[in-house]
């Protein structure tokens, strides 16, 4: 068992309705040591990658974005929500649905902040059907940047997104895998790599 499925055995709580709570380290309490080994096991994961880039989306993407940021010294940007779309002349636009929150999401970048040519590495703390992932993947395209890699902390491998996002071909990696849990005895079981 790594360090991340260690501390989500340790500190997750499971909610109906296939929702894991990691508010004690990850998702309103930041615990940096945590942080840290997620951003070094991504740099090692990726390594021989150029990435002039780390691309996340608001809010809880943005520590981890941070700390892998630092160690490849580049600028760190970070997709905003649920503005309406009413005049998108200068940002680049997609929609996601939010599983958490069950309602659609506009999600956008200013185009300043991606331009052609780039080497984006895009990174989340969650990854469920895709929809967050998807719609950061399609900002980078339309500003004709590339996608290197796509990194995630916990990944919940009974929902759709990793297959959709391997089976298009994206280099997907993330620190712990999901396979089932189960509220009402709190057990997580996780994929064996
Ligand atoms: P997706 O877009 O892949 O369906 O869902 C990923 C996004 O939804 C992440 O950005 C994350 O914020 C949120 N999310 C999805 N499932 C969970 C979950 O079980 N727990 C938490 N804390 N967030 C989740």
């Amino acid at each position: 068992m790594n360090f991340l499925e260690e501390k989500i055995l340790a500190d997750g709580i499971i909610k109906p309705g296939n929702i894991l709570k990691v508010d004690n380290f990850l998702n309103h309490q930041i615990d940096i040591d945590i942080m840290r080994q997620i951003a070094n096991e991504f740099k090692r994961r990726f390594r021989g990658k150029t990435v002039t880039k780390i691309l996340t989306i608001e809010a809880s993407g943005i520590a981890i974005a941070t700390m892998l940021a630092d160690m490849y010294d580049v600028p760190v940007v970070f997709a905003k929500k649920g503005e309406t779309a009413n005049c998108t002349d200068d940002k680049f636009v997609s929609q996601a649905y939010s599983f958490t929150h069950k309602k659609m999401n506009n999600v956008f970048v200013s185009r300043p902040y991606l331009n052609a040519g780039e080497k984006v590495l895009i990174v989340d703390d969650f990854l469920a059907d895709g929809q967050a992932m998807l719609a950061l993947i399609d900002i980078v395209k339309q500003a004709g940047a590339e996608v290197v890699g796509l990194g995630v902390a916990i990944e919940k491998g009974q929902q759709k997104g990793g297959e959709i996002l391997r089976a298009a071909g994206y280099h997907l990696e993330s620190i712990a895998i999901i396979d089932s849990m189960d509220a009402e005895k709190q057990t997580v079981n996780f994929r064996k790599l």
